[in-house]
């Protein structure tokens, strides 16, 4: 599969992604993982994202079109991408729309992934994350077994600096201003799927279908 997967924070654009490289093996490209692994590493790209990252707001365009154009050529696209978290702004889906001419990839979808505000607050607030494999816990409906461990890696599973009150908030109306529009940008290209998303199987099901596997 090649798709964009679109949504606000909390939508569900990660859970879907993983569910979907299961199917047929295409990478999950998750700008936000690369950025965290880098701000975890202590890299010049970490110490550039790092303070953006931490009040909810974007990293710069250039930065990520830096990222995303060296990961798109390597070796493990050729299965299939779902890009999750990117494009986030419209000169990030313009560069990526001539980037993938000048490689000769078309686009299968853009998959819009609706959720309503007050389902996300909710989701975002009880959300933990392993500080070491990135799997996603939610402290009310899907726990660690053993509190504060993964377990799948057993490490720390702790809140995102980023998911506090103030910097989802943040990050809410960051998302309406600069990504909404991204629905429209790509209505226009002929590539939109927009879904209701509460259920994560409901989403699956349909972005099979829209690609007939
Ligand atoms: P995410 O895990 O996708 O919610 O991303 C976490 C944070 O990383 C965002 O709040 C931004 O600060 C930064 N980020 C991730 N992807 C992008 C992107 N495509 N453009 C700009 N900033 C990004």
């Amino acid at each position: 599969m090649r798709l964009i997967l679109l949504g606000a924070p909390g939508a569900g654009k990660g859970t879907v992604a993983k569910m979907l490289t299961a199917i047929d093996g295409s990478v999950q490209i998750s700008t936000g993982d690369i950025l965290r692994a880098a701000v975890k590493a202590g890299t010049e790209l970490g110490k550039k994202a790092e303070a953006a990252m931490k009040a909810g707001e974007l990293v710069s365009d250039d930065l990520i079109m830096g990222i995303m154009g060296e990961r798109l050529k390597e070796d493990d696209c050729q299965a299939g991408f779902l890009l999750d978290g990117f494009p986030r702004t419209i000169p990030q889906a313009e560069a990526l729309k001539g980037l993938l001419e000048k490689m000769g990839i078309e686009l299968q979808g853009a998959v819009n992934l609706n959720v309503p505000r007050e389902v996300i607050l909710d989701r975002l607030t009880t959300r933990r994350t392993c500080v070491d494999c990135g799997a996603i816990y939610n402290v009310k409906s899907n726990p660690p077994k053993e509190e504060g461990k993964c377990d799948a890696c057993g490490g720390s599973v702790v809140q995102r600096d980023d998911e506090t009150k103030e910097a989802i908030s943040k990050r809410l109306d960051v998302f309406n201003e600069q990504t909404a529009p991204l629905v429209g940008f790509y209505d226009k290209e002929g590539l939109l799927l927009d879904i209701e998303a509460t259920s994560s199987d409901v989403v699956v099901d349909a972005i099979k279908k829209h690609v007939g596997i």
